[in-house]
């Protein structure tokens, strides 16, 4: 049932007046869309009253699922008793508790959350932070960024241009001599008969060679997914980002994780640098799963060193001016606060834990069938990637993921697709009866997709 008028009305004011993200420029105007109007628990609900799992937990973002009363309480008390103040001159209590409950569940060192309002602000704070400090410390020329091949880190001019997606870089412009990118990460792209071993040695020297030939004096950091999420989910060799941080302090570089689908939860642990890859980095970037997808939010975590060096004494009266209308906004920071509270009281991450080998176990099952080409995975991201013809061009192939996906909406679940691949990142409430309802309406889609006329 649609809130406001019927469908027919409703898709022409969405193609007439509304830019979705990604937009295909050819089909605009003449979009047919489904609207989705209501969700509960893992269920969204179509306009036509159709329940369908949601595969991708909205945008990797819904950790506790749809419908939650007590969210809605939560951020309604705190829109009545003060939706907004700002940050810039005066605090607020709700932020200020949510900076501390989450600095009490980072890594090491990282006790500083700088709030931003997403992902990709996350990380464009995270990159002009470090700008600024190697500023202020006297080091202007150590600007570049090293990122990987198929790296999002988002949509603001600075995250773009560190993101790696070659045909999400071929209509626009980027910050020229800002990134320099490191070759593909995926094991499955290796060179015949090379070990995993002789793999992760080739990457860690890929990054090693890079800040050589750059100049260590001028590369500033080093930016990576602990899991390549909307590149693929890709997922490094064993041993890898930790490698990466020895050569990033040997060459004082920085490392900056960005945790935005990663965190809170996704690999269940509520940050996956130290606790899955043994790593602390020196900033953590983090948005989605901090609100569940209830309400916008992000940051970006810094390392108590960081904030050490650029202030105090050693500040020469200098401000890192940057900073949002709604840093902290407090209904996003009471959002957040019963998303930990709720993540917490009802043992969420053990349950991720728990259905982790199941999720897993059906997703690699596919590979079975002729036209996957791959299934890879880590906790409750999975990836299914697929090939037709002679598996050396994506040509007759990019419509795979949306062939699959119309297939799999028929039959109660709703996926993400990318081109050929189709990627998971259901709620983290999934129960094991419905991961197996999940995989078994993929099967046939992917079945389908099988038999579909090229
Ligand atoms: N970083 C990563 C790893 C992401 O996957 C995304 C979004 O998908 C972003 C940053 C950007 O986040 P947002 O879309 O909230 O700006």
């Amino acid at each position: 049932m649609l809130k406001y008028n019927d469908h027919a009305t409703m898709n022409r004011w969405d193609n007439e007046n509304f830019v979705h993200p990604w937009e295909g420029m050819e089909a605009i105007g003449h979009n047919e869309r489904t609207f989705v109007e209501g969700g509960e628990g893992v269920y969204v609900v179509t306009e036509k009253g159709d329940r369908l799992i949601d595969g991708p937990g909205g945008m990797w973002c819904v950790q506790i699922g749809y419908g939650r009363d007590d969210m809605a309480d939560a951020m309604a008390d705190q829109a009545r008793q003060m939706a907004y103040f700002s940050p810039f001159n005066n605090a607020h209590s709700t932020a200020a508790r949510l900076a501390r409950e989450i600095a009490a569940r980072t890594p090491g060192d990282l006790n500083h959350v700088f709030f931003t309002t997403g992902g990709s602000t996350a990380v464009d704070s995270a990159l002009r932070f470090i700008q600024f400090r190697n500023n202020l410390l006297g080091h202007p020329e150590k600007k570049i960024v090293i990122s990987r091949h198929k790296a999002y880190h988002g949509s603001t001019y600075l995250a773009a241009s560190v993101s790696g997606k070659e045909r999400d870089r071929l209509w626009l412009d980027k910050a020229e001599g800002l990134a320099h990118f490191l070759p593909d990460v995926n094991p499955l792209h290796r060179d015949e008969g090379t070990s995993m071993e002789d793999f992760l040695d080739q990457k860690v020297q890929d990054l090693e060679q890079a800040i050589l030939h750059l100049g260590a004096e001028k590369v500033a950091a080093f930016i990576a997914e602990p899991i390549l999420a909307s590149g693929g989910v890709i997922v490094p060799p064993p041993g890898y980002h930790k490698r990466c941080l020895e050569i990033c302090r040997r060459h004082d570089v920085l490392y900056i994780s960005d945790e935005v689908v990663t965190g809170f939860g996704r690999l269940g642990h509520w940050f996956a640098s130290e606790e899955v890859f043994g790593i602390t980095p020196d900033i953590i970037t983090c948005a989605k799963g901090m609100t569940s997808g209830y309400v916008p939010m992000g940051g970006c975590i810094i390392s108590d060193r960081l904030i050490d060096e650029v202030s105090g004494a050693a500040a020469q009266g200098a401000t890192f001016s940057n900073g949002f209308t709604y840093s902290g906004h407090p209904v996003s920071a009471a959002a957040a606060l019963k998303n930990i509270e709720i993540i917490e009281s009802e043992g969420i991450l053990d349950h991720v834990r728990e259905v982790t080998p199941l999720f897993q176990e059906r997703l690699h099952a596919l590979s079975e069938l002729d036209i996957v080409a791959d299934t890879r995975g880590m906790g409750l991201m999975g990836c299914v990637e697929c090939k037709m013809g002679d598996k050396t061009s994506l040509e007759n192939d990019y419509q795979l993921g949306t062939i699959i996906d119309a297939h799999c909406q028929k039959n109660g679940l709703i996926l993400r697709p990318i081109i050929n691949m189709c990627v998971f990142s259901p709620p983290l409430i999934i129960t094991k009866t419905q991961i197996n309802q999940m995989f078994d309406i993929l099967q046939d889609g992917v079945r389908a997709a099988m038999e579909a006329p090229a």
